[in-house]
């Protein structure tokens, strides 16, 4: 089976929206997939019903041949970067980063062994000792995605990560987002309503309308008939 699996998932909201309509979707080990869509589609919550962030109305979920409805999200081996950064204001980029490893009582030597590798991967070790508002925006989506680096999960997800960046920005992130994934050679599915994201950075596409995918191909078979 696919290292992420849905089979027929579908999620229906209180108050009776159709958000995800029977999505059945495979996503291979070490595979980069894109999720693109127009805003409102279901990305967002097809991928939290991945991480567990979100309930599944209907289907399966399967993580590594696993099946993961009931799951909590901490017991899944993912981690997921958001659109908002969602870090820690009061807490140090290395307080951030380490938070999620300190909770899950991790020894403090392997915490400042990860912490330190994933600040080197990213380029942030000169600012571990800063607060998230003494950094751009860049600097911040790299410590999100240095805190998601640091548990190690073997399924990345990324949530339209690049969203609130500049355009210089967002084409340089996209290139050391695709080098990661080839230095940390994980499944990664990323989410975007960009097009020119989701052609220049997936292995494979799936587009989403109204809840269905759609179709879901190479960039190359997508190019030609979009
Ligand atoms: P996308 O990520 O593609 O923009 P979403 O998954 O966020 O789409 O949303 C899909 C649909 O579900 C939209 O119609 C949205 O309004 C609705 N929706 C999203 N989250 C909720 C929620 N928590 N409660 C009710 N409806 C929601
Ligand atoms: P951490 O962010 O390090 O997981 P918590 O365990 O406090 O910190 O997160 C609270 C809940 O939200 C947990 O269920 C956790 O799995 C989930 N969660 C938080 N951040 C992420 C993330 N980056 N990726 C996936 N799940 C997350």
């Amino acid at each position: 089976m696919a290292q992420v699996s849905l089979r027929n998932v579908s999620k229906v909201y209180a108050g009776g929206a159709r958000a995800v309509d029977s999505v059945t979707l495979g996503i291979e080990n070490k595979e980069f997939l894109v999720l693109v869509g127009p805003s409102g589609c279901g990305k967002s919550t097809t991928l939290r019903m991945i991480a567990g962030l979100e309930e599944v109305t209907e289907g399966q979920i399967y993580i590594a041949d696993r099946l993961v409805n009931d799951i909590p999200a901490k017991d899944r081996d993912i981690a997921m970067v958001f659109q908002n950064y969602a870090l820690y204001p009061h807490m140090t980029v290395f307080e951030n980063m380490a938070f999620g490893l300190m909770l899950r009582k991790y020894p403090k030597s392997e915490i400042m062994r990860r912490v330190n590798e994933a600040a080197d991967i990213l380029g942030i070790k000169h600012y571990l000792e800063r607060k998230p508002r003494e950094l751009s925006g860049g600097e911040r989506q790299r410590v999100a995605v240095g805190r998601a680096i640091v548990r190690k999960p073997t399924v990345f997800l990324f949530d339209e990560p690049l969203s609130n960046l500049d355009a210089k920005l967002r084409v340089q992130m996209r290139t050391e987002i695709h080098k990661l994934h080839i230095r940390l050679q994980t499944t990664m599915i990323y989410v975007t309503h960009d097009q020119t994201e989701a052609m220049t950075m997936g292995d494979r596409i799936a587009v989403m309308k109204d809840g269905v995918v759609q179709q879901i191909a190479d960039p190359i078979t997508i190019y030609d008939k979009p």
